[in-house]
């Protein structure tokens, strides 16, 4: 049975975005792993990113791509789920097992307690693995959820680390305040002028979906020369302009956080918070999140791929500053290549 099924709806959408997107183009944020990767017994979390796939194999992944665009190629950066369920030995051994079949990039997902060793064998191992992955559920339990702080995942020692081997270093920063929490911009301001060598990607552009989310991070951040933001399930055409209006084109990156972005919905903003609206019964029962809303049929069938929203809003922003091919490619592609080794 076919992973996605593409409506005439989601064809219409799709013709929107063929002439807009490069014949090739580089997904700098994805996730493959195995259900057979779970440690056994382990607690599952079951928020709404969880219940859209069980797991995402590559061949998964190759089908996202080849039905959502059929006449493209896409290049996908691969990495492992960062939960703590998950044996990251093992997903990352699968991880980089593609990377090296396909040719693509990958990064390591570490765990803060890693020992430098150990993440340098790994990485030595495989050169596919162009950085880490870091995430927040890695942090210690002790730290309740609204107060972790990068340094909690991503502990200085990672980052000296990273710097002495000029690793990627790909971010999702935590708190309910997001990118504009001072915690985060000061922090992220810190790594980039204390660690020069390695290159940070804030993933989502930093998680504000809400374009109160931004608060005075741009501004705090506006000297940075480096950092990189990746818009992977942003959907926000006003915090993507604002993001390449403070570092322009060079800075930014498409990114698609399959699995999840596969699915269908769409995003609206409610007092500064935001909702998912999904095609009723489309996932579970999300009826306890705050985040997801259900919209019934006959309405839902105008909902196409998440995935197609995010990158309709990436083109309205580039419409709207006035950008040409030459922009759209670096956004799409050029920065990825770079950032990853791959020109
Ligand atoms: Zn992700």
């Amino acid at each position: 049975m076919a992973l996605l099924s593409v409506t005439e709806q989601d064809k219409k959408v799709y013709e929107e975005l063929r002439d807009f997107l490069p014949d090739t183009f580089v997904d700098c944020h994805t996730h493959i792993w195995l259900k057979s990767h779970e440690i056994e017994g382990a607690e599952h979390s079951f928020s709404w990113p969880d219940m859209v796939a069980e797991e995402n194999s590559m061949e998964d992944l190759l089908e996202t791509n080849a039905t959502l665009f059929p006449d493209k190629k896409v290049i996908s950066v691969l990495y492992g789920q960062p939960m703590n369920y998950i044996d990251l030995e093992e997903n990352n051994n699968y991880v980089a097992q593609w990377a090296e079949k396909l040719g693509c990039p990958a990064l390591y997902l570490t765990h803060p307690g890693e020992s430098d060793e150990s993440i340098e064998a790994h990485i030595a191992a495989h050169p596919c693995f162009k950085g880490l992955k870091v995430y927040l559920e890695f942090s210690p339990a002790y730290i309740p959820a609204n107060e972790i702080r990068i340094y909690d995942f991503l502990p200085p020692r990672q980052l000296a680390l990273a710097d002495k081997h000029g690793w990627v270093v790909q971010l999702h920063i935590a708190r309910p305040k997001r990118l504009a929490d001072p915690v985060n911009y000061v922090q992220l301001k810190e790594i980039e002028d204390n660690y020069p060598n390695l290159q940070l990607i804030v993933a989502h552009l930093g998680r504000a979906y809400a374009k109160e989310d931004i608060g005075d991070a741009l501004e705090y951040l506006k000297d940075t020369k480096k950092t990189m933001w990746d818009f992977t399930a942003n959907t926000n055409q006003y915090v993507m302009e604002q993001v390449l209006q403070y570092f322009g084109p060079d800075r930014l990156m498409y990114g698609s956080d399959f699995p999840i972005f596969r699915m269908k919905a769409r995003r609206t903003v409610e007092d500064g918070y935001y909702i998912n609206e999904i095609p009723a019964d489309s996932l579970g029962d999300v009826s306890s999140d705050g985040h997801m809303r259900e919209i019934p049929y006959p309405e839902a069938e105008e909902i196409s791929f998440f995935i197609y929203e995010e990158m309709l809003s990436a083109k309205r922003a580039c419409e709207n500053l006035g950008y040409g091919k030459e922009e759209v490619e670096k956004i799409f592609c050029k920065n990825a290549m770079r950032i990853f080794g791959m020109e």
